[in-house]
């Protein structure tokens, strides 16, 4: 691999953009980057994938391969949307979480499951439910929600469509009964939901323009000569649920399970994480943009091993922090 930052080029306007596989890694100081983390055992890399908001530019900072795997907790984002624009929920109504919630018959093929949290979170509102990640709001604010809304919210965030001249992850092909419950893809749990990470930084990308701006169509920077067929996606959010996502992102950094992301808050980043059980383990992810208020950058990081508090999130603030935005 090409890793000299000597032979980087500036790009303007439609100058033909040299070397910039050059350019992306030099921009990232790998070298440092794979030594940091290779140095802790031999586990597997954490992948990453950013994109620039204004030019739809993609950059692969750790590698061209792109990980498909079940989202978790990002789908909360999902759920929150439809709860706002389907009017599941009256204005800041709260749910108490004790830490363990019973959804008896919910969901297909089980019986008395329950959904559990780490901590009992107490009475929460979306915008917090949203920020620590609280599996008991979910499950008591989602039960009028039902996996046909669900997915057709995901299709619109791009969760079932191309990006960046790559082929999307597994979709549910049925779109559920009427009524069937949405809670296993609320959680992103769902064995035949696994979007990639390209789809998932692309959501995190239409939330942060909001549906009163426009994205680019995403195209690899490792591939610039490459013919763009997809088109671009409008934002499939209403203002006052692009809000609440925003809202409850920005508190999941500052205070919730993003929160040792940033803690001088330098990027002013938006945040979500995500866990799920990989066998006796844990995978992560996290997506997010920044500046939040003037959104320029969105990300996606998924990390093979271990939850988001231990891998997901220290491993994208040192690849974030690698680098001058
Ligand atoms: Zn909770």
């Amino acid at each position: 691999m090409d890793e000299a930052p000597g032979t980087m080029s500036i790009l303007k306007d439609d100058a033909e953009p040299i070397n910039r596989r050059g350019f992306i890694r030099s921009l990232f100081s790998l070298g440092g980057l794979h030594a940091a983390t290779s140095s802790c055992d031999a586990r597997a890399k954490a992948a990453f994938v950013w994109c620039d908001l204004l030019n739809g530019n993609v950059g692969f900072p750790t590698g061209l391969s792109v990980p498909f795997e079940k989202p978790g907790s990002l789908m909360k984002l999902v759920a929150a949307a439809c709860l706002v624009e389907e009017n599941l929920l009256s204005q800041n109504e709260k749910f108490e979480c004790t830490g363990t919630f019973a959804v008896g018959g919910r969901v297909a093929g089980k019986r008395d499951t329950s959904v559990h949290c780490q901590f009992a979170h107490g009475k929460v509102d979306l915008v917090r439910a949203l920020a620590v990640s609280c599996n008991c709001f979910f499950a008591q604010a989602t039960s009028r929600l039902t996996k046909r809304t669900f997915l057709a919210k995901a299709r619109q965030l791009g969760l079932a469509s191309p990006v960046a001249g790559r082929r999307g992850g597994v979709f549910p092909e049925s779109e559920g009964a009427s009524g069937q419950s949405s809670l296993p893809y609320v959680l992103g749990l769902a064995e035949d939901f696994k979007p990639s990470c390209l789809q998932l930084m692309r959501m995190a990308a239409l939330i942060a323009v909001g549906p009163e701006g426009k994205l680019p169509v995403l195209h690899s920077s490792e591939n610039f000569t490459l013919v763009e067929k997809e088109k671009p996606l409008s934002v499939g959010l209403t203002s006052q649920a692009r809000e609440v996502l925003v809202a409850g992102m920005r508190h999941c950094v500052m205070e919730g399970t993003a929160r040792k992301l940033d803690t001088q808050d330098k990027l002013k980043i938006a945040a979500k994480t995500g866990t799920t059980p990989h066998g006796k383990t844990f995978q992560s992810h996290i997506i997010g943009f920044f500046p939040f208020d003037k959104p320029r950058n969105a990300f996606c990081l998924f990390a093979p091993a271990g939850t988001s508090q231990d891998a997901a999130v220290p491993e994208a603030r040192e690849i974030l922090f690698s680098t001058t935005w």
